[in-house]
């Protein structure tokens, strides 16, 4: 450990205590076993159907398509709207090629990645500090800029809902459709209605750190019968009604396995239990750290509910000691008095557990450097390429990157456990 900080008298976690990590409960391997019992082993089955009912209803869709992934949902989505606003593609060709996507930059590339797959371009679209989700006046400024797009991908970073009345009626205006990445806040609300809802198509996922899991998978969400049966279609290899394999457009395996859907069913019964423990665990680390330089990760505590799937904190400005970071590594000056994110996150695992900075902005990703960038400024690129040293603050996004940090956030963590972390943290601001 780097630090020079004192901790001792702190022992070590004798289990490692995770950021989140699947929390079974007896119920999923029941259904597993039911479809190893009835050789229902493939991607038809009861569970399927189970838990596409499932998620409709606690979401509050028509419709819910169980695939292999959040990432496939958010391909098929993509797809989806790339053709119903640009028409069908040449054959070999994404159905946004030539076509701007606005996106979230503050989030995992799993939301943005799939604009990639279908040949669009991803301008990336600063973060409002208010819920760290994407920030309407940047949006607006990129209508401005980019007045033909119509394209847009929206995430709810951390389980916190976004500021949707406002994006949404932006995208009224510019006649633009929303494709909503739920995948991190499934069972969150905003205004009394389950995110998911949101987006002309939506997508949950349930990977094995969400807040419910399959160990794998996730789900198309929509209103549309039609759109519906097209994205089941197309994740089982665009396969014809025909006796022999007859195929008109291009397919991916994409669909769930049954033996997953038996997890995820098993898992949906207790999906509020978990975000009461993840409440718990945001508000125990809220009041065990109030007497910090630290702010929590906000919510808009009048219109939405988040899930709470991860809690992270925010180092106040003046308490920050001087970090740098390159592309793969950091380097701080411990400081009495302050602290930094990875002089937190290595205390953490200095002490088995795990911690991890905040999902690092898209615009900042090397794979993504030629892609624009809108902040409620205007175009943020031509500063935010600089090199991140703790004089910069170039956009909402990289100053959160810079002085936040996602906490152990498991629902399996005992308050004992917690207050141990609470106590590290209270040990690197000292
Ligand atoms: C996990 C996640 C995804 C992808 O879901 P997978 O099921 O892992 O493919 C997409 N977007 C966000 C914001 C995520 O956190």
């Amino acid at each position: 450990m780097l630090s020079t900080k004192n901790f001792d008298g702190i022992e070590p976690f004798e289990h490692k205590i995770w950021l989140s990590s699947p929390t079974m409960h007896g119920g999923e391997l029941q259904y597993m076993e039911e479809a190893y019992r009835t050789n229902w082993m493939s991607t038809v089955g009861k569970n399927i159907n189970e838990v596409e009912r499932l998620a409709a209803e606690k979401v509050g869709c028509r419709y819910a398509v169980a695939l292999s992934a959040g990432t496939a949902a958010l391909h098929l989505a993509v797809k989806l709207a790339g053709e119903r606003l640009y028409g069908m593609a040449r054959p070999f060709e994404g159905t946004l090629k030539g076509h701007r996507v606005f996106c979230s930059d503050m989030t995992f590339d799993a939301t943005v990645n799939p604009a990639a797959y279908e040949d669009g371009e991803a301008v990336f679209i600063d973060t409002e500090r208010d819920t760290w989700n994407m920030d309407p006046a940047a949006l607006e400024k990129a209508f401005a800029l980019y007045p033909d797009t119509r394209l847009i991908i929206v995430a709810h970073l951390y389980g916190t809902p976004g500021k949707i009345d406002e994006i949404r009626s932006i995208a009224g205006a510019h006649r633009a459709l929303i494709i909503e990445d739920a995948a991190e806040s499934l069972g969150a609300s905003y205004k009394g209605r389950q995110t998911g809802t949101f987006g002309d198509y939506s997508a949950i996922s349930f990977n094995g750190n969400k807040i419910i899991t399959g160990s794998a998978g996730g789900m198309f969400l929509t209103d549309s019968r039609e759109d519906a049966d097209k994205v089941r279609k197309w994740s089982t290899q665009s396969r014809e009604d025909a006796p022999w394999y007859q195929h008109e457009e291009i397919g991916y395996n994409y669909r769930m396995s049954n033996v997953i859907a038996g997890v995820v069913r098993g898992q949906f019964p207790h999906l509020e239990e978990h975000i009461a423990q993840k409440k718990a665990i945001y508000e125990r680390y809220r009041d065990g750290l109030s007497d910090l330089p630290v702010t929590m990760n906000p919510y808009d505590a009048q219109n939405s509910e988040p899930n709470f799937w991860l809690s992270c904190l925010l180092i106040d400005r003046e308490a920050m000691c001087r970090e740098v970071r390159g592309e793969k590594e950091f380097l701080y000056q411990p400081e009495a008095g302050r602290s930094c994110p990875d002089e937190i996150l290595e205390a953490l695992a200095h002490f088995n557990a795990e911690g991890r900075p905040i999902w690092k902005p898209m615009h900042c990703q090397p794979v993504y450097r030629s892609n624009a960038f809108v902040t409620r400024q205007g175009n943020g690129r031509a500063r935010s390429n600089a090199y991140i040293d703790e004089g910069t603050t170039p956009d909402v996004g990289m100053d959160i990157f810079r002085r936040g940090l996602c906490l152990p956030s498991d629902n399996k963590m005992t308050p004992a456990e917690q207050d141990r972390i609470i106590e590290i943290i209270h040990r690197c601001f000292a």
